[in-house]
């Protein structure tokens, strides 16, 4: 016993060693992959894994297409707490017989990735070969989007969050609960938990509406933590609070969820990440409509928050000096659209992000956006349709059917849709994106490839490019 007990000690003793040793060699690089839920997280880690894995398809990332990436494969990873991304069922549902979308991010996962690079031409002679080891790190942005509540209290939160609920279809139901109880009465637990159901059923609710700013992050995708009192908690008027009333309860619980859930995760996690990639769902918000964009638009300036260590003290105090590298915005989901409208996405993207951008520059980072598919499903075409030439993407349909649709346009100015005044005053996407509902193609895999995709060569030699 004392002997096991003695190994399992050394062996976590040599782990750690050799992960800061790692570190050290500066052979390690932790790649953040994050973005609201139905992002397309899950499907970017696993086709990247499998086009780094096989990169047949990876003319752009510089070290694949010159050979200098001589083997790839996957390693246990080195954290021994966190769960691994399950690669392998994510790309068998992606590429199996039965090709189907696999299942989302639903927590923190993690895989490692290790590249043996040896450098072609001049400098092949001076630099041996040696190993990076690529930690991916999946995890929801709503938790990202939690950082923000750090800086309120209970009452300021409730106001912000109450006022949303009340502008929305959803949040009626909530909204009528409050109008029949007290938050001055006496804590009883069955209440707080109906009240925290209906609230996380209002955010559920909002999401499908196409809503992306939904706190607190971690009532939709709770893992373990379901059910537990830093989760049972839901928004009050303002109003008094008693000892032992609801209202006290409340804020009670809303300030251990913060020093509970919230401050864990960025400590332990966020505050470790080389790099990061922001995926974006911004075809699926412009589709929803004008209110779905700006509130994507405020999510993503207050997730952007997190990428500004400087501005927010307990930020400055986890990274200790260190900061992100890079970070990538990627737009997901673009062979929805031909590819003559990728660069008005791409261009989206940027008008989005541009203010969080220019911070982050100014923070050190370098910063990117662009549009991609992590799994193309289509191809393209032109087809005549009452005297006009449309350009379309064809792909399979449940049911195996095959279809070519037209999305509709995205404006040539991004502004059409983001600046005050103008927006709403059109729509876009109004074609067929609705009925797009593309499943991934068979049959697409060939020897020394990866799954078909758009641009995940290029968001892979920004990401890690410049340390292969
Ligand atoms: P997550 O919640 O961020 O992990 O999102 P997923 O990776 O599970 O993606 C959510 C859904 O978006 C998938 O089930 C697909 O329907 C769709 N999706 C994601 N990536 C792509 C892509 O590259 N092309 C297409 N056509 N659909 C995608």
């Amino acid at each position: 016993m004392i002997g096991e007990a003695f190994d399992s000690v050394t062996t976590r003793a040599e782990g750690m060693a050799r992960a800061l040793t790692d570190r050290f060699a500066g052979n390690t690089i932790r790649l953040g992959v994050t973005g609201l839920s139905r992002a397309g997280k899950t499907v970017f880690i696993t086709s990247l894994v499998a086009n780094l894995l096989n990169p047949g398809r990876m003319g752009g990332l510089r070290a694949a297409a010159d050979g200098a990436i001589r083997a790839t494969y996957l390693q246990p990873q080195p954290d021994d707490t966190l769960p691994r991304f399950d690669y392998e069922t994510h790309l068998d549902a992606m590429t199996g017989a039965d090709p189907r979308w696999p299942e989302s991010t639903r927590a923190i996962s993690e895989l490692r990735l290790s590249l043996k690079v040896q450098p072609n031409g001049i400098l092949s002679g001076f630099r041996g070969p040696r190993t990076l080891h690529l930690d991916i790190v999946d995890y929801p942005g709503e938790w990202l989007l939690d950082l923000g509540l750090l800086e309120k209290s209970f009452a300021e939160w409730s106001e912000g969050a109450l006022t949303r609920a009340a502008q929305r279809r959803a949040g009626a139901a909530y909204t009528d609960a409050l109008a029949a109880i007290d938050p001055a009465a006496p804590f009883a637990d069955p209440e707080a938990q109906r009240l925290a159901g209906l609230w996380t059923a209002y955010l559920a609710q909002a999401k499908e509406e196409g809503y992306s700013d939904c706190s607190p992050g971690r009532f939709l995708l709770p893992g373990e933590m379901a059910g537990s009192p830093a989760l049972t908690f839901a928004p009050l008027p303002p109003g008094d609070a008693p000892r032992k009333s609801l209202a006290q309860e409340f804020e009670r619980r809303f300030e251990a969820y913060k020093r509970e859930v919230v401050k864990p995760f960025f400590r332990a996690h966020f505050a470790k990440l080389d790099r990061q990639v922001v995926l974006v769902d911004a075809l699926g918000a412009i589709h929803a409509g004008p209110q779905a964009v700006d509130d994507l638009r405020v999510a993503m300036t207050d997730i952007l928050q997190a990428f500004r260590p400087g501005r927010n003290a307990f930020l400055t105090e986890i990274f200790r000096g260190k900061r992100v590298e890079k970070i990538l915005f990627a737009a997901t989901k673009a062979d929805h659209i031909h590819h003559t409208q990728h660069g008005r996405l791409t261009r989206i993207m940027e008008a989005l992000t541009d203010d969080a951008r220019r911070r982050a520059d100014y923070a050190g980072a370098r910063t990117a956006s662009m549009a991609l598919a992590s799994l193309r499903a289509t191809t393209e075409d032109t087809v005549r349709h009452e005297g006009t030439e449309l350009d379309v993407v064809r792909g399979r349909l449940p049911g195996d059917k095959r279809a070519a649709f037209w999305p509709g346009d995205l404006p040539e100015d991004p502004q059409a849709l983001l600046s005050e005044g103008r927006r709403g005053a059109e729509a876009w996407l109004d074609g067929d994106y609705g009925a797009m509902t593309f499943l991934p193609q068979g049959g697409t895999l060939k020897t020394g490839e990866g799954p078909p995709h758009i641009r995940l060569d290029r968001a892979a030699e920004f990401l890690i490019g410049d340390r292969l």
